[in-house]
């Protein structure tokens, strides 16, 4: 089975100088090829920087060991400032394509503001438009669910209890290596363990995680179906990471930046600008003033990131 070809995997987990790679449902512990590594110090980067999410060549040993021979190249990184400062980036997880923002339908109650909040850095991000209510035994979620679903989000209501829209979440996350966001407490880990028990995440447990923790820890891909994985990361929400500026705000909430381009002026920020289409909308009831309310909100601080950066 070691033929010469090798293996495509993806990596999962780098840990104690061994790289972890998922292939057809059987994780192999690699090694890098020393020729690899060399060519990584002689680039400057640390052999470290194969990270989870990266796609590679490997040559399996057996059935629980193997030697990566080549990196595939990336589609895209998800990074955070190393050590706080913000010209040193590091690299956290590869490949990353898409978010799925959790919320509970109560305990803890949602709240509009901090879903528009979620999703607006999703979208930000390039990491689509996936909102999902877990706790759905506990109430029902219709008027927000159709709140966002006239958005132009995709929406699933999801319950761990009664295992209702897991299947939904299921073919949602296929295909995909996912950044599973939200507030502490609405159900993450349980959504993650009822996928995929073996990923053995700790239900409660994600308050405290990160605390103590070295802040290098990477992220650890968990499998959850043939070709689905949900991106572990301690002690980082991925979506904090990332930042807004006006422009970008604009463009972060599906039905005002689908609406804008009907505004007077196309630089239109959707407040008092004459001829503005989303302000209309919103009077007529098209656009949710929740929504819109949320996006003057973002909008707001990301010109007062602005201004500070530029004194
Ligand atoms: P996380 O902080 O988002 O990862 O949330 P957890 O997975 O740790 O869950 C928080 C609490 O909500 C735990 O007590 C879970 O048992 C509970 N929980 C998770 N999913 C559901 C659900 O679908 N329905 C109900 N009623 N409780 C749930
Ligand atoms: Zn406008």
């Amino acid at each position: 089975m070691a033929d010469r070809e090798g293996l495509t995997g993806i990596v999962t987990k780098v840990l104690g100088g061994f790289f972890f790679v998922y292939h057809e449902g059987r994780i192999y512990r690699c090694v890098a090829r020393g020729r690899l590594r060399r060519r990584d110090r002689e680039a400057g980067v640390r052999t470290s920087q194969i990270v989870p999410g990266d796609r590679v060549r490997f040559a399996p040993l057996s059935l629980q060991e193997g030697v990566i021979e080549q990196t595939l190249p990336r589609r895209r990184e998800l990074s955070r400032p190393l050590h706080g400062d913000p010209d040193r980036l590091q690299v956290i997880a590869a490949n990353v394509d898409q978010a799925c923002v959790v919320f509970a339908a109560r305990a803890p109650d949602p709240e509009p503001h901090a879903i528009d909040r979620f999703l607006a850095l999703a979208e930000a991000s390039g990491l689509g438009h996936l909102l999902c209510f877990n706790k759905c035994d506990l109430a029902d979620v219709s008027p927000l669910s159709t709140l966002y679903e006239r958005a132009g989000y995709r929406v699933l209501r999801t319950s761990t209890r009664t295992g209702e829209g897991l299947d939904a979440l299921r073919r949602a996350l296929s295909g995909h290596l996912t950044v599973i966001a939200g507030p502490s407490g609405v159900g993450k880990s349980s959504l993650v363990n009822a996928l995929a028990p073996q990923a053995r995440r700790t239900v409660g447990e994600v308050g405290r995680r990160g605390r103590g923790r070295h802040t290098t820890t990477t992220a650890e891909l968990l499998p959850v179906g043939a070709d689905a994985f949900v991106v572990d990361t301690p002690g980082v929400q991925v979506l904090e990471l990332v930042h807004l500026d006006p422009n970008t705000v604009r463009r972060a909430f599906l039905e005002i930046r689908e609406v804008g381009t009907q505004c007077a002026f196309a630089d239109c920020r959707h407040r008092q600008e004459p001829g503005c289409a989303v302000r209309r909308a919103v009077l007529e009831g098209r656009i949710a003033g929740s929504r819109y309310d949320s996006y003057l909100t973002l909008l707001a601080e990301a010109e007062e990131g602005e201004r500070r950066r530029y004194r």
